[in-house]
């Protein structure tokens, strides 16, 4: 963080009826000058065995308000960037404090960010996340349950949650349409989250068969490489004024 060797990449989230990008979702890189480009999941496991994601994470989510006022401003049709948030930075730091505080100094309208959590973490010490969400949701910014299905969750505490999305985890997309306890899965998790007033995205979308599965039991949104892999800004804005050019046509 000191030597300034992190950055956010961006990877387009689409709207699986029209194919157009809505919103992005931020993916931290570690650029190391002999390692490279380094995983988060290399790197963010350590980083909160240490207590240094709540710096980072704080990095990230000031990028990430930046950026998505900074496309807002320029009169991209982007509707919200979505940051990874850990567990860690939710139990050990005054989370609502810290968004509010970014939104201020960012001078980004609530509505254009929006927070994704694991399951898992929501799960683990539901009653503190659910005051910390509740007061994060006060302020405008969106909620999404990231890597849905794999974390056990309790659906009595699923529905006191104030959440905007759910994002079905990629391990049930890659296998669609062929595997039909898959299919199960996907069509029953998009069913139950929509009836619980949830917009549903699934991750990792590689293929086109994928995304047409995924249309025809009403899911929402996609995220994966069948549209962009995760990008850096520059590269993400060349994406969004590809778009703007196509749509005046
Ligand atoms: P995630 O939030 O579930 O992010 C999705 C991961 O799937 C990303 O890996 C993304 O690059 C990858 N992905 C996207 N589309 C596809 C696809 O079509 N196929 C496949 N096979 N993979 C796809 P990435 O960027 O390596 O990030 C890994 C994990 O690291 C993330 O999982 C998230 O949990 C964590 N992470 C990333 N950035 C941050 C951050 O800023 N803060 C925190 N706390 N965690 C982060
Ligand atoms: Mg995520
Ligand atoms: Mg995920």
């Amino acid at each position: 963080l000191a030597r300034d060797q992190f950055e956010v990449y961006y990877q387009a989230q689409v709207s699986l009826e029209t194919g157009r990008i809505i919103g992005a979702e931020s993916l931290i890189r570690w650029i190391h000058p002999e390692l490279g480009v380094v995983s988060p999941a290399k790197f963010i496991p350590l980083a909160e065995e240490t207590g240094l994601i709540i710096p980072i994470g704080e990095w990230v989510l000031r990028q990430s308000a930046m950026q998505v006022k900074e496309w807002h401003d320029q009169g991209f049709d982007i509707d919200w960037v979505s940051v990874n948030v850990s567990g860690v930075q939710i139990q050990r730091s005054n989370f609502a404090d810290t968004v509010y505080g970014i939104l201020v100094e960012t001078d980004c309208e609530s509505h254009l960010l929006e927070l994704e959590i694991t399951e898992s973490t929501v799960m683990h010490n539901t009653e503190y996340v659910i005051d910390v969400f509740d007061r994060i949701k006060h302020l405008g910014v969106r909620l999404a349950i990231d890597d849905f299905g794999t974390g056990y969750s309790s659906l009595s505490h699923l529905k006191r949650l104030p959440l905007d999305k759910i994002k079905i985890d990629q391990s049930f997309v890659r296998d669609l349409p062929n595997n039909s306890d898959d299919a199960a899965i996907a069509t029953a998790i998009n069913a139950m989250a929509q009836s619980l007033g949830f917009t549903v995205i699934a991750e990792g979308v590689e293929t086109r068969q994928q995304a047409s599965f995924l249309k025809k039991i009403g899911c929402q949104q996609g995220q994966g490489y069948l549209y962009s892999r995760p990008v850096t800004a520059s590269e993400f804005t060349a994406l969004l004024r590809a778009e703007q050019l196509n749509n005046k046509k």
